[in-house]
């Protein structure tokens, strides 16, 4: 079947025929590839970016791609909810089967280390005309949303994410006086498809949301804030006239980005690391660290989804496909055949926030 791959640790990459033999095992299910999301992870292993990455058990080559949507094509012995025409779309990451979240279905939380990620490392993605998978491995999603359905992945980080900060804010009395989060102000640092997200999710939850970029806004972008009634923040132009931030995102990874906004964080707020770079260094100074003693200020990592995640994504693009459907369409800048995925996976396209690949 046709499939991309990738020779792990060498630049590049390859449409071609690959040989699979998969059979549809007990519990398993024959799921035919209809969209493939293309993210900066995959971007970063054709360009020998990503030190992690490695092929699956016996594979010299590694099958690329994590964002997958699909349909049932068969269903094996034993397969208790799906059925042929389901759509579905699978689970990234797989655990360990040895340390207590792993064994629970908390495999994001993975304590070992020893996971495998779909398209990413140890285990073959998603970039191929059609994978067999495990039943428990897959989430069932309408038809109603099968135009954006391929985003379900990366929002499942972002759902996520703000599960964790949720969490964490448990720690006192969050909410405003109504029990709603309207009286809370956001930064979200980085305005591509996750900090899109991020955006819409805490509008969801009731925050006022700034979107924050070092550079005024592109016309896709410009729409984006207009329509969730998002502000969009140059901040090059100054920062001085916002209110202080309960939350701030940062999904840029640049330390220079987020660091020099850190002042003006409220009392008792969290900063929520989500993107990842390298090189880019900035300098923390004790006048920094006592502020953010002094304010209880949470700081949190948060990477990767499991299962109930992706459920929730699905559930959040089924509600936001009446309110924002036009909006969700608008995130897919780009579509291409697998033969011209070249051009996507070694090339950001011009006002990209989501390109896809069309099985
Ligand atoms: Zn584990």
């Amino acid at each position: 079947m046709k499939a991309i791959v990738v020779k792990p640790h060498q630049p590049g990459m390859e449409v071609k025929d690959v040989n699979i033999e998969e059979k549809v095992g007990k519990g398993q299910v024959l799921v035919k590839t209809l969209y493939t999301g293309v993210c900066g992870t995959d971007r970063g292993i054709v360009g020998n970016k990503l030190s992690f990455t490695r092929p699956q058990e016996g594979w010299s080559e590694l099958i690329l791609g994590h964002e997958a949507f699909g349909q049932v094509e068969e269903v094996g012995e034993g397969v208790k909810e799906l059925r042929k025409g389901d759509y579905v779309v699978p689970v990234v990451r797989r655990g360990c089967g040895v340390c207590l979240n792993c064994k629970i279905g908390k495999q994001d939380f993975c304590e070992t280390g020893n996971f495998v990620e779909a398209g990413i490392r140890g285990k073959n993605g998603f970039m191929r005309e059609e994978f067999v998978d495990d039943e428990i491995y897959l989430v069932k999603v309408p038809e109603a949303i099968k135009d954006i359905a391929v985003l379900t992945e990366p929002l499942s980080n972002v759902v996520k994410a703000i599960e964790e900060v949720m969490h964490i804010q448990q720690r006192m009395v969050w909410n405003c006086e109504d029990g709603a989060y309207d009286c809370r102000n956001a930064y979200v640092v980085g305005t591509g498809p996750i900090g899109t997200f991020f955006s819409l999710l805490l509008r969801t939850y009731g925050f006022n949301v700034y979107m924050l970029n070092r550079r005024d806004p592109s016309p896709a972008e410009e729409y984006v804030s207009t329509r969730i009634e998002a502000e969009f923040v140059n901040t090059t132009k100054g920062v001085d006239h916002l209110p202080k931030a309960d939350i701030i995102v940062d999904t840029s990874g640049f330390p220079s980005a987020f660091v020099p906004l850190m002042h003006k964080m409220n009392k008792n707020s969290i900063l929520v690391l989500f993107g990842t770079q390298t090189g880019d260094k900035v300098q923390i100074d004790a006048d920094l660290v006592t502020f953010m003693v002094e304010n209880n200020i949470a700081v949190v990592g948060s990477v990767n989804a499991n299962k109930w995640h992706f459920k929730s994504a699905v559930n959040y693009l089924t509600m936001w496909k009446e309110k924002y459907g036009d909006l969700l369409n608008r995130m897919i800048t780009t579509v291409v055949p697998p033969e011209n995925a070249k051009e996507i996976l070694e090339n950001k396209p011009k006002g990209e926030i989501k390109s896809v690949i069309k099985w």
